[in-house]
């Protein structure tokens, strides 16, 4: 990959400046999701079926692509790239754009991370340590090997337990993304966040969301996490912590493991007055919410006669169809999805 030195500002200028990009509800969007392949090497029951439908190849950006589009956003004040998919980690030459966009950490780019099904990163965690990533989100919503089989269709926990180890042995901080989901790891969770905040490990839990057709019912995998808090707040002393990310979870700490729990909760309380991201897919498609549709096509734009110009009203264009909130439900059976693109294409 040709990647280049760092470009100049592009042509929206305000003072002088690159116009930041601040939407209808003045909410300051400083953080992308750059999902660079929706495939995946697992099939987590949740959130895809097993014969899963991925986007055409041919559609998807180039690594370079990938990079120019990053390059607009960072000019207009996007200061954290969380780098997805789909299994970032499976696509060909990933590294090639950590390296590049790593080149930019500590100048325009405050900070650059991914997140990860941990499948491939005993294989990339050092490389990903000297790009300059720092930390890592890793999901796993289960320790139990045939469980996690059962959920993700793949054997793949002990590969997935390397992959942990070898991302903390670089020195990346490690976060733990669990998918709460009812009767399948309900009972295990207490477990899970015993063992992470062992291994020195934060833990966040997400209500799963209606994004994508699966072959079971939403409904029967919901688990609210208000519910599953005060089960929690039963065992050990919650407190609710002032940590901060600029993401949509809150945090607790917890007295007795000495860790901090993170709670998303899209269903049981709503969490997008602060919004500060957007989602852009591997095909360029800008997602400002990821319980919407409203989308722009950036891949037009970057492949325009005059790209800078073209992304740049793009951005601006997204900042007006921004919606206030998600509309997602999750609380009628045999409803369609909110969303009918599934989280790996999005990106997650
Ligand atoms: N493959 C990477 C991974 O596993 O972290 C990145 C992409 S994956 C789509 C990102 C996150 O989305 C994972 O933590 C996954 O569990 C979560 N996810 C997928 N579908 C979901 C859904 N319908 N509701 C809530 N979370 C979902």
């Amino acid at each position: 990959m040709s990647e280049g030195s760092p470009r100049q500002p592009d042509l929206i200028l305000v003072d002088g400046q690159s116009a930041p990009l601040v939407d209808a509800f003045k909410r300051r969007i400083t953080y992308l999701r750059l999902s660079v392949t929706d495939r995946c090497d697992l099939r987590c029951t949740y959130c895809m079926p097993e014969r899963m439908t991925f986007l055409p190849k041919r559609e998807v950006l180039t690594l370079e692509e990938l990079y120019e589009l990053a390059t607009g956003f960072i000019d207009r004040g996007v200061t954290k790239i969380r780098i997805t998919g789909g299994e970032p980690l499976v696509r060909r030459d990933i590294m090639d754009l950590f390296v590049a966009l790593g080149r930019r950490i500590g100048h325009d780019l405050k900070e650059l991370t991914l997140t990860t099904n941990a499948t491939q990163l005993s294989e990339h965690a050092d490389g990903l340590a000297k790009a300059g990533v720092k930390r890592v989100n890793i999901s796993l919503d289960t320790l139990d090997r045939a469980k996690f089989e059962r959920l993700s269709r793949r054997d793949a926990l002990p590969q997935v337990l390397e992959g942990i180890r070898a991302a903390k042995d670089a020195g990346l901080k490690v976060k733990l993304n669990a998918v709460a989901l009812k009767g399948t790891n309900e009972e295990e969770l207490p477990e899970l966040i015993a063992w992470a905040h062992n291994e020195g490990h934060d833990v966040t839990l997400i209500e799963v969301m209606p994004l994508g057709d699966v072959e079971e019912e939403r409904l029967d995998q919901f688990l609210p996490l208000d519910a599953v808090g005060e089960q929690l707040a039963k065992r050990w002393t919650l407190t609710p912590s002032d940590h901060v990310t600029g993401g949509p979870a809150r945090y607790f700490d917890i007295a007795e493991t000495g860790g901090r729990l993170g709670l998303i909760t899209p269903h049981t309380g709503n969490f997008c007055d602060g919004c500060n991201r957007l989602r852009v897919t591997a095909t360029g498609q800008l997602y400002p919410c990821l319980g919407g549709s409203e989308r722009v096509d950036l891949r037009a734009a970057l492949r325009s006669e005059a790209p800078q110009l073209e992304l740049a009203k793009a951005l601006d264009r997204a900042m007006i169809i921004k919606p206030e909130k998600h509309h997602f439900r999750m609380d009628r059976r045999g409803d369609d999805p909110a969303v009918s693109r599934h989280m790996s294409m999005t990106g997650g």
